[in-house]
């Protein structure tokens, strides 16, 4: 059997006018701007219009930790909205947007897959509704001020050596990562070390994120911290005075944008945070706006559980006043057998031990998202090669743990593949039993905070941390940042810090590299490992085989 690739899928759907989209939300057509005929962004007006509304219901897709195998989170959000409006409920689904880079590189589409996608597939995952450059150039036009302040006499007494804001781009491009800026003589300003990161990884794309309307972005830019004086007092974006101006190029980017699934139900696609260095969640402008209008909203953590859910309970909804009815843990038969130790080239075959011995790092997410307070369902992602014992042999295990897990087709069969996921979702979500609360309190210190983390999520026994970076979480404390929450930067691939720790380790200890204070987002990054800012392309990029076709579509495109 031969099955059609996502943009082919894609291409053939019978997408409505956006106008129609927007009607099964009550969204009168003059309070949408329509980009085309398939996409629009909402009207602020209209959004806040809505306040005095009820929310609805707020479900949460998150998955065990990601292999090579693939999970399928964004699949399974697509899928589980069209199921829940399948099965008769007004459901509207939340995700994030692409970043353009990678998707040149190798990281397939941010749209979902199969018979459950978003379209236009190859809209959101390109250009889009221009947020991403909105949102690089918006970073960017702080960094040339900052420049252009140190030219013209420095007043504020930058330390050059400690210009912590970067510039950005929504490329893989290594060679950008580390650059030396202002040659070419004295008309230029003076050299200094710098560098990109790509457009996702900076915190404009955080704050626009999690900024609940323009007031508040303006403000939150204008906390963030670009550099420090020789003293080490910070330097804030108010102070080079670009607040202002950032906040009109980001003024329409702030607006979510409203596309539909291939079966014609509301999605919204709105921002699209690093998972590492920031908190990897659509926008929560997006999210809330959704709650006002449909009665589900079934919404995307980036990564595994153990970093996507946690930064999403203790960042998104901390900070949003948000809180999950639900939460479905995608997982696959693949995934546990790569968990047990089998290599990505013998997924193929039947192995029933492989995906008994992965099972614990599923079981390990359930009882983490338990903890939160929030009941949890697990979603079998099903994959053609899965066989009926693999199939049971997960679902036996999470009825162990006393959970259920519910086999799901909507890759190969759309709604009609999932109908059973939805209505135990729907009914989990309306029995109220969620009683969530986030995992550590604001007052509590932030090494605490991390060590809490560490223990509670990852199950490591100790977080490793040299002196001078206990000494800059105090100073933050002093500053008044320590009731920020951490975000937590760390491999997705394992509970540990180490990407090769497969299944659910114990005895480990967490050690902490360095600390990152995002003033205007609202958090501190603490990074455990390598983090990549900036990525790279592949020795062989997608974009060789990305094309235009003699009808002049997207070729190549996953
Ligand atoms: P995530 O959001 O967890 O990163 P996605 O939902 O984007 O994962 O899926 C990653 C890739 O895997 C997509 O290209 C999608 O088409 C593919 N995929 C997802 N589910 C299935 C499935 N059940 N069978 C085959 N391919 C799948
Ligand atoms: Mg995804």
């Amino acid at each position: 059997m031969t099955y059609r690739t996502d943009i082919e899928i894609a291409r053939d759907a019978k997408k409505k006018p956006i106008q129609e989209i927007g009607e099964k939300l009550g969204i009168p057509s003059d309070h949408l701007l329509p980009y085309g005929h398939d996409k629009a962004k909402v009207g602020q007006e209209f959004i806040d219009s809505l306040d005095d509304r009820p929310n609805g219901k707020l479900i949460l897709v998150t998955a065990i930790n990601p292999t090579p195998a693939g999970e399928g989170k964004t699949t399974t959000t697509v899928g589980l909205g069209d199921g829940l409006n399948r099965i008769g409920k007004k459901a509207a689904i939340c995700i994030r947007e692409a970043s353009l880079g990678p998707n040149f590189g190798m990281k397939g589409g941010a749209a979902g897959g199969g018979l459950a996608q978003v379209v236009p597939m190859e809209d959101m995952n390109l250009h889009f509704t221009g947020d991403f450059h909105a949102i690089t150039s918006a970073h960017n036009l702080l960094s040339a001020m900052i420049d252009n302040h140190i030219y013209w006499g420095n007043d504020l007494e930058i330390d050059q050596r400690r210009v912590v804001w970067r510039r950005v781009l929504d490329m893989n491009d290594r060679a950008l990562r580390d650059v030396v800026t202002s040659l070419g003589g004295v008309a230029n300003g003076f050299p200094r070390q710098s560098g990109f990161d790509i457009t996702v990884a900076s915190e404009v794309m955080a704050i626009l994120c999690l900024s609940s309307d323009l007031k508040d972005l303006q403000k939150r830019l204008g906390d963030m911290i670009v550099a420090y004086r020789r003293d080490r007092t910070p330097v804030y974006a108010r102070d080079i005075k670009a607040d202002g101006a950032m906040t009109v190029l980001l003024r329409d980017a702030m607006q979510p944008n409203l596309v539909q699934t291939l079966e014609n139900n509301p999605a919204f696609v709105h921002g699209g945070p690093f998972a590492n260095i920031a908190h990897g969640c659509n926008s929560v402008i997006a999210t809330k706006t959704a709650l006002k209008l449909a009665d589900y909203v079934v919404t995307e953590a980036g990564f595994g559980a153990d970093l996507g859910a946690e930064k999403f309970m203790n960042i998104k909804c901390r900070k949003a006043g948000l809180a999950p009815d639900a939460v479905v843990l995608v997982a696959t038969v693949r995934a546990m057998k790569m968990n047990g130790g089998v290599a990505k080239v013998d997924l193929g075959a039947e192995n029933v031990e492989a995906v008994q011995s992965g099972c614990p790092n599923l079981g390990r997410h359930i009882a983490n998202v338990k903890s939160f307070g929030v009941p949890v369902v697990v979603a079998i992602n099903h994959f053609v090669t899965d066989t009926e014992a693999e199939v049971q042999a997960v679902k036996d295990y999470v009825a162990e743990q006393g959970a259920e897990a519910i086999l799901c087709q909507h890759w190969a069969k759309g709604s009609e593949g999932v109908a059973d996921l939805a209505t135990r979702v729907a009914e989990l979500a309306d029995s109220g039993v969620s009683q969530f609360a986030p995992l550590y309190p604001d007052g509590m210190p932030l090494f605490e905070k991390i060590e809490t983390i560490a223990k509670r999520i990852y199950r490591a026994d100790e977080v490793l941390a040299n002196q001078s970076v206990r000494d800059q979480l105090r100073a933050w404390e002093d500053a008044g940042y320590g009731h920020l929450p951490v975000c937590m930067a760390k491999t997705q691939y394992s509970f540990s810090t180490d990407p090769n720790l497969r299944g659910a380790p114990t005895g480990h200890s967490v050690p902490v590299r360095e600390v990152r204070l995002s003033a205007g987002a609202g958090f501190i990054v603490v990074i455990c490992g390598d983090i990549m800012t900036m990525p790279g392309l592949p020795r062989v990029p997608s974009a060789e085989n990305i094309m235009l076709n003699d009808a002049g579509e997207v070729e190549g495109l996953f």
